[in-house]
C-alpha cells in the first residue's frame, strides 16, 4: 500500500476503537470472493464466516447462476467481524463501495461488494488486511479455502 493508505488505515482505527465488539464477534476467516458487473468490471466481495467452505456453498447456491472467482484463502483472525468491517471501511474511503445495489440472481441487495480496481487490486487487500492485524495485534494466518 502507498504511505497514506496506512496513515488514513490508522487514523480510522484509532478513532473507531471506543466502539464496542459486537458479542457475537470471535474467531474465524474473512473470504473473498470476485464477480464481474455488467460492464465487465471486477468486483470484490468481502464477507465473514467460522465455516468458510460452507458459506461459499450457500453464496453459490444463492446467486446461481453468477460465477464466483473465489480467493484460495481466507484470513483467520481473533475478531471475524471487527476485520471484516474494518476492511469495508477501508474499501469504502478509497470510494470503492458499489453502494446499494440489488442482485440480479437472488434480488437481495448485498452491500458488502467493492470495486477491485479501487481497491488497488487484490494485493493491497491483502496488505490491509494484515496491517489491521498488525495493528490490532492480533495472531492471524492465511488458510486454504
Ligand atoms: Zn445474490
Amino acid at each position: 500500500m502507498e504511505w497514506l493508505s496506512y496513515i488514513i488505515l490508522a487514523w480510522f482505527m484509532v478513532s473507531s476503537m471506543a466502539r464496542p465488539c459486537t458479542p457475537k464477534d470471535g474467531p474465524g476467516e474473512v473470504y473473498l470472493f470476485f464477480i464481474k458487473d455488467a460492464q465487465g468490471r471486477y468486483v470484490v466481495k468481502i464477507g465473514e464466516s467460522v465455516q468458510p467452505k460452507e458459506r461459499k456453498s450457500q453464496w453459490n447456491r444463492k446467486c446461481w447462476p453468477e460465477e464466483h472467482e473465489w480467493f484460495a484463502y481466507t484470513i483467520h483472525v481473533p475478531k471475524r467481524k471487527r476485520m471484516e468491517a474494518y476492511l469495508h471501511q477501508w474499501a469504502t474511503l478509497r470510494g470503492a463501495w458499489l453502494g446499494r445495489v440489488e442482485c440480479k440472481f437472488c434480488h437481495t441487495r448485498h452491500q458488502e461488494k467493492f470495486y477491485l480496481d479501487a481497491c488497488g487490486g487484490i494485493k493491497e487487500i491483502i496488505e490491509a488486511a494484515e496491517y489491521i492485524a498488525y495493528l490490532k495485534g492480533w495472531t492471524y494466518n492465511w488458510r486454504k479455502l
